[in-house]
Formats: structure tokens, C-alpha cells, sequence
């Protein structure tokens, strides 16, 4: 069994320890201040040092109350149980994690507290979070949790306290516990006063104004968070705000009205784009009716439009058979859908590339290509092509 001194004293990193196991290249000690990888949140680094001679451990991880220090194979047979060993732990990273998954605590409480939402998922990185919550929340309730989680995390001072009790005392905490009881003998609860009580193994700070700043960058479905702290943070704290001074100034507008204006713009952008469907639908429904060019019983339509193949195929659907369409799209963009039995759109295509360079292909139902430049009179091309 290895002591978890990571649980006592986060802030440790530096200890001495005794070999008492060596599994393959795993070294195991008496105890450890290394988090082992395990739940939601990475394992340490750093190194073990015998001898004056170090050993970089390669990953952290724990088995049965056991906790696996992996050092590189070549070097295991270096290593006897008995041996004395002292560990370093890398602590910029180590406190990354801490105040990350300290952050991660705060956040859940809060979603818990406001909105009574649990998380189901979180995954803790070096001043990186990623977490899923049960239920959704709008943007306008993920604003208000980030006002507080910030606040909290650069303002107010509150404390984290941790409790390891046995599972007879537990009941007197369980009232008030957020998410999951283990099945352990010993359980470890991480505290915030007037905030959270949760089971956690992880490594976390006294004081969360050490966390810093918070920084999101993706929130979807209304259920997954993504965000960064500390140094990432101010770093993409720094770049958002010279960006939008750039983009300000780029496109006149007071930063402000930015926020404002590219919703507007936005606005009447889908606005426009929803008019010209509209007119590209009926004028894609008016060539049906009155194609370009008719040869005996076939068809052939010529329209300059800028949509989309599918756009076209769905409407396709309903025109009158033996027709060749074809869309010239900008950027000499040609795209040829064809119903009829003669007239084979991948055919049409080699036949243009052929004659006016440039490429593509597809099959006899529809072929899309990019040409060097484009004809005046495809209709009569066409007819010369299957005269
Ligand atoms: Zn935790």
C-alpha cells in the first residue's frame, strides 16, 4: 500500500520514500506525492532521484492502493526494494492542474447551486477544463457563472478544505454532498465553505484566488464547457482584446457597438441569402418550364446562380423528364444534372473540359467540374456533341 501524500499536502514537492514493490518498469513506493492518473484529472510530473542519479517518470498510475511510479524499461533493473528514493514533482504543472481542477469544482457548484445541474463529465488538464453538465443552460446563464466563477477565482477569498473520514462517519456529510459516493474504506471530501462538499482524490489549492483568471472558448449544445485559466487565460485575454481593438478600428465601429453590429449584420446577411433562395428557386422552377433550347423531346437549361449541388438536385426532382441542367456557378464552377437518356451530364462535362480546358467529372446523372473559361452558347455545344 503506498501513503498518498498528495492528499495531505498538495503543495509537497519534494519527499523521500522507500522501494517496497517493482513491477516490470513500474516503481512502486511506500509513498508518494505523484498523482496518479486516475478519474478525470492527468498525472504529475518530475522525477525520482537515487544516488544523485534521476529517473524521469514517464506516467503515474494507481492500482489497488497502490500507486505505479513508470520509469523508462531500461532503466528498472537500476532499482532494488529497500532502495531510498526521493521524489520531485514538477510543480508549475502540477499547480496548472491543481488550480484547474480547483476551478472545475467551482464551476460545478455554481451550475449545482444556480441552476441545480449536475456535471456529468469533466476532464482536468494543465490550466485547461473541459466539462459536460447534465442539463442545458443559455448563454445568457453561462455569462452569469462566469461573472461569479471569476470573481471567486480572482477576488474572493475561499478556502478548500479537505476531509479524509472513514465510510462509518461519512453519513454525518452525505446530506450535503454533490455528485458520487465511492465504495472506499476511506473517503477523501474537498470543501468549500457555503459553496460545495464533494468526494475527490484530486489535488487542489487552499485558497482560490490562487486559480486566476478564467477564459472560455467553447460552449456547445448548451451542456459542454470548455475553458482555460491562469497564464492561458490571460494570454487569450490579451489576444481577444487586441483583436477586437484591431477589428474595431478595421471595421469603424466603437468596440462598444461590436458585439451589437456583427449580430446585425449578421442578421441581415441571413436575411439576404434567405431573399436569393427564394428567387434562385423560382428561377430554377421557371427554366423547367421553359428551357433554353428543346430538341425534339430534350431539354437543356442554362442558369448563372451561386448555390449549393444539393440546392439544385433537390429541386431537380420535379422537372419534366429527359432535361440536361446545367448551373454556371462563379469561378467558371459548372455543375451539369441530367435526367435524360441521351444526354449523360459526365459526357457534357469531358466534352467542355475537352474543348475549353479545366476539370471535373461524374456520372451520367450529374457531374461537376471547374473550366478554363466558359462557353457562350452551351445549348448549341450540346447539339453539335449528340447531333
Ligand atoms: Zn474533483
Amino acid at each position: 500500500m503506498t501513503e498518498f501524500l498528495f492528499w495531505t499536502d498538495a503543495y509537497l514537492t519534494k519527499f523521500d520514500a522507500k522501494v517496497i514493490e517493482i513491477k516490470e518498469n513500474n516503481i512502486i513506493l511506500d509513498k508518494t506525492a505523484f498523482y496518479p492518473q486516475s478519474g478525470n484529472q492527468v498525472c504529475d510530473k518530475g522525477y525520482l532521484e537515487k544516488e544523485e542519479k534521476r529517473y524521469i517518470i514517464e506516467h503515474v498510475f494507481k492500482e489497488e492502493e497502490k500507486v505505479f511510479h513508470q520509469i523508462n524499461s531500461k532503466l528498472a533493473d537500476e532499482f532494488r526494494v529497500g532502495d531510498s528514493v526521493t521524489g520531485n514533482i514538477e510543480w508549475k504543472y502540477r499547480y496548472g492542474i491543481m488550480r484547474a481542477h480547483s476551478s472545475q469544482h467551482l464551476l460545478s457548484a455554481i451550475i449545482k447551486n444556480k441552476f441545480d445541474i449536475d456535471t456529468i463529465h469533466a476532464n482536468i488538464l494543465y490550466e485547461e477544463v473541459m466539462l459536460q453538465i447534465s442539463h442545458e443552460i443559455s448563454e445568457y446563464q453561462l455569462k452569469e457563472c462566469l461573472q461569479e466563477l471569476n470573481r471567486i477565482s480572482i477576488i474572493e477569498d475561499h478556502i478548500f478544505n479537505t476531509l479524509i473520514v472513514s465510510k462509518e462517519d461519512f453519513s454525518k456529510y452525505s446530506d450535503d454532498l454533490r455528485g458520487n459516493i465511492p465504495d472506499d474504506n476511506k473517503i477523501r471530501l474537498v470543501e468549500v465553505p457555503g459553496y460545495d462538499l464533494i468526494c475527490c482524490g484530486g489535488t487542489h489549492v487552499k485558497n482560490s484566488t490562487e486559480i486566476g483568471p478564467i477564459f472560455m472558448y467553447e460552449f456547445k449544445k448548451g451542456t459542454d464547457i470548455k475553458y482555460v485559466l491562469g497564464q492561458k487565460a490571460l494570454e487569450l485575454y490579451s489576444q481577444f482584446n487586441s483583436d477586437l481593438i484591431s477589428s474595431s478600428n478595421l471595421l469603424g465601429i466603437s468596440y462598444s457597438d461590436f458585439f451589437q453590429t456583427i449580430q446585425r449584420q449578421n442578421r441581415d446577411y441571413n436575411e439576404l441569402g434567405q431573399s436569393y433562395i427564394k428567387v434562385a428557386s423560382n428561377l430554377i422552377d421557371y427554366i423547367s418550364k421553359y428551357p433554353s433550347l428543346q430538341i425534339k423531346e430534350w431539354s437543356i437549361g442554362v442558369l448563372e446562380l451561386d448555390v449549393e449541388f444539393k440546392f439544385i438536385q433537390k429541386q431537380f426532382k420535379e422537372f419534366p423528364e429527359n432535361y440536361t441542367l446545367i448551373i454556371l456557378k462563379p469561378k467558371n464552377k459548372v455543375i451539369i444534372i441530367s435526367n435524360s437518356e441521351k444526354i449523360k451530364a459526365n459526357e457534357v462535362m469531358n466534352y467542355l473540359i475537352q474543348r475549353y480546358g479545366g476539370r471535373g467529372g461524374g456520372s451520367p446523372y450529374s457531374a461537376q467540374g471547374t473550366l478554363d473559361s466558359i462557353p457562350e452558347d452551351i445549348p448549341s455545344l450540346i447539339k453539335t456533341l449528340y447531333k
